[in-house]
């Protein structure tokens, strides 16, 4: 029996975990046909697709419509002020990338006749009440990506 050279893997010293666990940039139009939605959040509007078809407005954004099945989908603007219908804090267990935001507030916000969840930021949990306006906030992530969440309006 021949005798197998046994190789030591160079391991890097430091690996860096991807932001928000997302392990492609899946904001990039090489990898997801929902680019377009990032690329209008970078303009500055929280976008949706709906179906051309049977007119159903779809959330998350889709490729396919998944009531009727066509790819005939069409970009529509949801505007910028929400509706509190819901929210928590995260004091504990917050996901990777959000730790050290700790405490902050997240919900369930509507807009453009739809319940999205979202961070709900400058504002604490006790000054916070279901039915409370928020306005859509635009933030760009350490590498030059944006998202998207909800901040208390200041004239509330
Ligand atoms: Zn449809």
């Amino acid at each position: 029996m021949s005798k197998v050279k046994v190789e030591k893997i160079k391991r890097p010293e430091k690996i860096g975990l991807p932001f928000m666990l997302d392990f492609y940039p899946l904001q990039d139009e090489k990898y997801t046909r929902i680019s377009q939605f990032f690329k209008n959040l970078k303009d500055g509007h929280l976008t949706t697709t709906k179906c051309e078809k049977c007119k159903e407005v779809l959330w998350p954004p889709r490729i396919i419509c998944p009531h009727c099945h066509t790819e005939d989908l069409k970009w529509i603007d949801l505007g910028t002020e929400g509706e509190v219908h819901a929210f928590t804090e995260i004091t504990l267990g917050a996901p990777l990338g959000f730790v050290e935001d700790t405490p902050f507030c997240t919900g369930i916000v509507q807009i453009g006749g739809l319940l999205i969840s979202a961070r709900i930021d400058d504002v604490r949990y006790e000054d916070l009440k279901i039915g409370d306006k928020v306005r859509l906030k635009i933030v760009e992530l350490p590498d030059q990506r944006v998202f998207f969440r909800f901040s208390k309006s200041k004239n509330e």
